[in-house]
């Protein structure tokens, strides 16, 4: 392992990662090991940022390309969320980055803007409101908030927003919490997102069957 560059391809392959999955910094990442298997080809990189030198690997296969560590952490079902909300996951996904960057100053209102797009498409999808997506999205979030079908939903969007604004204050009004609980209730919030959507599936499946 001791040169690098002795193992970086000419052109390096379009699933070489483009940046860190650590740290979220692009950079010119060179593999330090490389070996190639019946498993596929491994390669090990290492971030060259003095902060973070994180270690992570890619796998590459005929069929798939698979990093580990991911960009993702989240244990959210990405694909299901995006079904439900394009626009809270792709926000969503900029705040992480936004958190990781220690850019303290967007994160929250990133978070509390994504909360906003999943309670609206939330709505949207399964609110049964005489309302058209318009009406939805133009509505005010505390309002859009309490039309949330189920208390636990509308208490789990309520401590997200005032959490995620919490976070975009310079004077905290719930100190005790950070935004390591802000972003347990936003979870939460999709989770319950996600096994609406499946109940739903599962109501068209069973009442097909007549
Ligand atoms: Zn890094």
């Amino acid at each position: 392992m001791n040169n690098p560059d002795a193992h970086y391809p000419i052109n390096a392959p379009k699933y070489f990662p483009q940046q860190c999955p650590v740290c979220l910094h692009d950079i010119e990442l060179k593999p330090v090991y490389k070996e190639f298997g019946t498993n596929g080809q491994l390669w090990v990189f290492k971030c060259p940022r003095y902060q973070c030198q994180a270690v992570f690997s890619v796998l590459h296969t005929e069929h798939k390309t698979v990093q580990f560590p991911g960009d993702n952490q989240s244990l959210m079902n990405q694909d299901e969320l995006r079904a439900i909300s394009e626009r809270f996951v792709t926000t969503y996904n900029q705040a992480i980055k936004a958190e990781r960057l220690k850019m303290t100053e967007l994160y929250g209102e990133g978070y509390r803007k994504a909360v906003e797009y999943l309670v609206k498409d939330f709505l949207i999808k399964f609110g049964n409101l005489s309302k058209s997506e318009k009406q939805i999205s133009k509505m005010h979030l505390g309002d859009a908030v309490n039309k949330l079908p189920d208390a636990r939903l509308v208490n789990l969007a309520k401590a997200s927003t005032w959490l995620g604004n919490d976070q975009s204050h310079v004077l905290q009004k719930h100190p005790e919490y950070g935004v390591e609980d802000l972003k347990k209730f936003i979870e939460a919030l999709a989770a319950f997102s996600i096994y609406t959507m499946r109940a739903k599936q599962a109501e068209e499946f069973v009442n097909s069957d007549d």
